[in-house]
């Protein structure tokens, strides 16, 4: 069921008239990349040396590059290579495992990224945009309206910042690598969309043109925009999708996820299923839990009848509600808001119901409280 694409809301177009994020390797395709080279005068395989050094050994320095000759070293630093973005904080929380750090980007703007190690894994939780213009009420971010999209490149030097600090053991637990990246960061992934796509493609190219990463260990995370989740899935990139819904209902989506007055929950998560069917991946349905709020036993039925409407006439093994998981995040309240996190025992009987109905469900875990991990409150503390 395909519907004629809408126009976006004007909440998603780009503010104008400002001046545009220096251009870096990490906007380009290795062919582009060549490309630029050969217009600066250069030989073509210095832009593969050049993405060897940012993407596979993870140098920021220069002075480093020795296998470029010094005068070329500085134009292809100068025109390839800019610095995007300066550390101004860097939090730690649970003995070194969580660590977040604010960026002050080329036009002041700030953004967040958090890295997060676990035994298994390590996973980059990054920005789209500085700023978000979903206004969703229990949001930091969305509290502040949007400042400006992130360039693609921005949003890849978060993650290779987390990869550097990792392979120079400055986290703790000794040397590793990123796995995983989540866009759950600030902003609205897929109101950034042409940049967040050029991401996701820069983080699975292949080492050197990229990271070489797996799109099964990324996630983007959206407030549900319908037509953009449908072109996602044309992408042919198999990225895990989780579709914030926090309300199985209209009344209340409306009021939580503003954006649902455009793209309703029928819609949206039609649209999440069809990603699922078109991927064969897993999508996830994240819901904070709001006490008093969205918390209800009645509602988690509610949500129950909503996903396991879908999928039931299909063939496919997983089809039936294996094409989705719940996952429950307990809400971190942000300072002066009416929102507070559910009891532990509605957040109980909440998961009872959805797992009784089949649903795979799960609840975050709350890594970072104690450094203002829900998304945007250090930007907006500064
Ligand atoms: N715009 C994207 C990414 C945003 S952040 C999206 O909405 O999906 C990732 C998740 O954190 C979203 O599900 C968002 O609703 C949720 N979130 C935002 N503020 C929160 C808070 N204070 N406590 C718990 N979850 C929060």
């Amino acid at each position: 069921m395909t519907e004629p694409p809408r126009s976006l809301p004007l909440v998603l177009a780009e503010p104008r008239g400002r001046r545009k994020p220096p251009r870096h390797l990490a906007d380009l395709s290795a062919a582009e990349r060549t490309e630029l080279v050969g217009g600066l005068g250069l030989p073509g395989f210095r832009a593969r040396q050049l993405s060897t050094h940012y993407f596979s050994r993870l140098v920021d320095d220069p002075a480093e590059m020795t296998d470029l000759p010094a005068a070329d070293r500085e134009q292809l630093v100068a025109g390839l290579l800019p610095a995007l973005m300066t550390p101004l904080r860097v939090l730690e929380a649970d003995r070194g495992a969580t660590r977040k750090t604010l960026w002050r980007l080329f036009d002041g703007a700030l953004v967040e990224s958090v890295l997060m190690r676990y035994p298994d894994r390590v996973t980059m939780c990054v920005s789209s945009q500085a700023g978000c213009g979903m206004a969703c009420p229990f949001c930091a971010t969305g509290q502040g309206g949007l400042q400006r999209n992130l360039s693609t490149a921005e949003i890849v030097e978060q993650v290779v910042a987390g990869a550097r600090a990792l392979a120079r053991g400055e986290v703790a637990g000794g040397t590793g690598r990123v796995s995983n990246v989540v866009f759950m960061g600030m902003g609205e992934p897929l109101a950034n969309y042409k940049a967040v796509i050029g991401a996701v493609r820069r983080l699975t190219d292949k080492a050197p043109d990229g990271l070489g990463m797996s799109a099964r260990g990324i996630t983007v995370s959206t407030v549900g925009l319908a037509p953009r989740i449908r072109q996602l899935a044309d992408e042919g990139i198999p990225v895990t999708l989780a579709l914030s819904l926090h309300a199985p209902d209209d009344e209340l989506r409306d009021e939580l996820v503003p954006i649902n007055n455009r793209f309703k929950v029928a819609e949206a998560v039609e649209a999440a299923w069809e990603y699922a069917r078109r991927t064969k991946r897993r999508v996830s349905i994240e819901y904070a839990m709001m006490r008093g709020i969205n918390d209800q036993g009645w509602r988690a039925d509610l949500l129950a009848d909503l996903l396991t409407s879908y999928g039931a006439d299909s063939d496919d093994r997983r089809g039936r509600w294996g094409w989705v998981h719940v996952n429950l995040i307990p809400l971190n309240p942000t300072p002066g808001t009416k929102w507070t996190a559910s009891d532990p025992r509605d957040e109980r009987e909440f998961v009872r119901r959805l797992e009784a109905r089949g649903i795979p469900t799960t609840v975050r875990d709350t890594r970072g409280r104690e450094i203002d991990g829900a998304c945007g409150q250090l930007a907006a503390a500064e």
